[in-house]
C-alpha cells in the first residue's frame, strides 16, 4: 500500500494521545467483579449477533455464557461456530485483547482453559482503570447502563430518555414524584417534575445526556391538549395504548426542549439492529429541526445510511456524528465515509470513539480502540497523499476527534 509508513506514523501518534470514550454500557466495575469470566465471555456482547446469524441457537448461546455448565462444554459450542465468525470485524477486538491484554495469538483446544485461567486472575479492582484509563488513555468514557452509581471519576453516566419521557401509571408517577418529594397531579406538575429530576440528575450523580433511538414517530407530535388528556386517562388507571404512545411522544418533545434548558446532550442511536428500517437516522429530521437549540449526538454514523448521516451532520448545526460502534460494524464503511464527511461535514462535528460495550466485553474496548485509530489513520494517509492535508493538520483532526469534539459537545474540562 501506497502509504502504509504513514498509517504506521499516524497510528503512532494517535496511540499517544489521551481520548474521550464517548459511548459504553458500562455498569459500575463491581459488576464487572461479579462475573466469573472465562474465554467464552470474549464472545458476548456484539458478537453474539454474528454467531446467532451464522446459526448457533440463541438457547446455545445461553449455555455458552453460563458458568453453571462446565467450560469444556461451553467452549465445543463456541468452537462449531469461531470460524464462521472470526474474519468478521465484531470478533477482531477479541483477537487484538487476546493478543495486547492477555498475550495469546488464537484460542485453541490447547489454550483456551489457560486463557480463562488468566482472565479470571486479572479479573480484579482496578481493571476498569487498567484497560480504560491506563491502556485506552482515556480520560472519560461516557457511559449508559441506565444507572449513575459510578465511584470511578472517570465514567460520566448518560441515562435513557425514557426514564423522564415514558409514563405508563400512575403508580410510576407516584413513585418518581416521591422521589424528588414532589407532588405530581397534572400534566403541568409532571413536567415540573421532569425538569427538577434532570436538573438533579445533573447537578448531583454528573449525567451528562440522555440516550434516545431514531425511530418512525407521528409527525407532527400530539398537541398538549391531547397529552393531558391522555395523562389524565393514565392518571385515572384507564388509558389505551395509543394514550400511552401520544403522551411519550409529547414528553419527548419536551425532554428534548428541556434538554437545551439544561444544556443536557441528546444522543441518538442510528442504524445496524434488526430491522433497521426502523433506525434509519433520517427518521430524526424533524426533530432535530424542531429543536434548533438542541445538542444532538447522532450515533453509528447511521449505519448502513453513513451518506445520508454526513448531510444531517451538514446541514444541522446542532447535530454532532459519532462513530462509535462503528469501527466495529465495518472497517471498511468507516475508511470510505469517513473521507466523504471530510468533504461535507465541518470537522469540528465529528467524534472518533466509543467502544459501545458492557462488562463483561470491558476488553474489547481496547480491541476496539485499535481498529478506530487504523481506520482513522486510513482516512488521514488517503487525505495527505492527495495533498490535502499536511501531517500536523491531520494529527490536529485525530485530537479534534478522539478527544477535543467531544470534550466540547459533553461540557467535560479536565
Ligand atoms: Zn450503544
Amino acid at each position: 500500500m501506497m502509504h502504509h509508513g504513514l498509517v504506521k506514523r499516524l497510528v503512532e501518534e494517535m496511540t499517544q494521545m489521551e481520548i474521550i470514550d464517548a459511548h459504553e454500557h458500562l455498569p459500575p466495575e463491581s459488576e464487572r467483579l461479579k462475573l466469573k469470566v472465562d474465554v467464552c465471555f470474549l464472545f458476548s456482547h456484539y458478537t453474539r449477533n454474528d454467531l446467532i446469524s451464522a446459526g448457533m441457537s440463541p438457547s446455545e448461546y445461553e449455555r455458552m455464557l453460563n458458568p453453571e455448565i462446565s467450560l469444556d462444554e461451553r467452549f465445543s459450542i463456541l468452537e462449531r461456530y469461531l470460524h464462521f465468525i472470526r474474519f468478521g470485524s465484531y470478533a477482531r477486538p477479541v483477537f487484538i485483547a487476546l493478543r495486547d491484554i492477555y498475550g495469546y495469538n488464537d484460542i485453541t483446544r490447547q489454550n483456551y482453559r489457560e486463557i480463562s485461567e488468566k482472565m479470571a486472575e486479572m479479573n480484579k479492582p482496578g481493571i476498569y482503570r487498567k484497560i480504560l484509563v491506563e491502556k485506552c488513555k482515556a480520560k472519560f468514557a461516557l457511559t449508559q447502563a441506565g444507572r449513575t452509581d459510578y465511584t470511578e471519576p472517570f465514567l460520566i453516566p448518560i441515562l435513557p430518555l425514557e426514564y423522564v419521557a415514558l409514563v405508563r401509571s400512575r403508580e410510576e408517577v407516584e413513585r418518581r414524584s416521591e422521589e424528588l418529594n414532589m407532588t405530581v397531579k397534572s400534566l403541568d406538575d409532571y413536567i415540573a417534575w421532569m425538569k427538577r429530576r434532570l436538573e438533579t440528575w445533573k447537578r448531583d450523580e454528573r449525567v451528562i445526556g440522555l440516550k434516545t433511538s431514531a425511530l418512525p414517530r407521528k409527525e407532527p407530535p400530539p398537541t398538549r391538549e391531547r397529552a393531558e388528556e391522555a395523562f389524565k386517562a393514565i392518571m385515572n388507571g384507564v388509558a389505551s395504548e395509543a394514550d400511552k404512545n401520544d403522551l411519550n411522544l409529547f414528553l419527548t418533545e419536551e425532554t428534548f426542549r428541556l434538554c437545551a434548558e439544561l444544556d443536557l446532550v441528546v444522543a441518538v442511536h442510528s442504524g445496524v439492529w434488526g430491522d433497521f428500517r426502523r433506525l434509519d437516522p433520517r427518521l430524526m429530521i424533524p426533530q432535530f429541526s424542531r429543536h434548533p437549540e438542541t445538542k444532538f449526538d447522532l450515533y453509528h454514523m447511521g449505519m448502513p445510511w453513513v451518506r445520508d448521516t454526513a448531510f444531517i451532520g451538514k446541514n444541522f448545526p446542532n447535530v454532532y456524528l459519532n462513530l462509535c460502534w462503528s469501527h466495529i460494524v465495518s472497517p471498511m464503511m468507516v475508511r470510505s465515509a469517513l473521507p466523504e464527511y471530510v468533504d461535507i461535514v465541518p470537522v469540528n462535528k465529528i467524534i472518533a470513539f466509543g467502544g459501545d460495550y458492557s462488562a463483561p466485553a470491558l476488553e474489547k474496548v481496547w480491541g476496539h480502540l485499535v481498529m478506530a485509530r487504523e481506520n482513522i489513520a486510513h482516512v488521514l494517509a488517503q487525505l495527505i497523499d492527495e495533498g490535502r492535508l499536511d501531517l500536523d493538520e491531520a494529527l490536529w483532526l485525530a485530537r479534534l476527534w478522539f478527544y477535543e469534539n467531544p470534550a466540547r459537545l459533553y461540557g467535560l474540562s479536565s
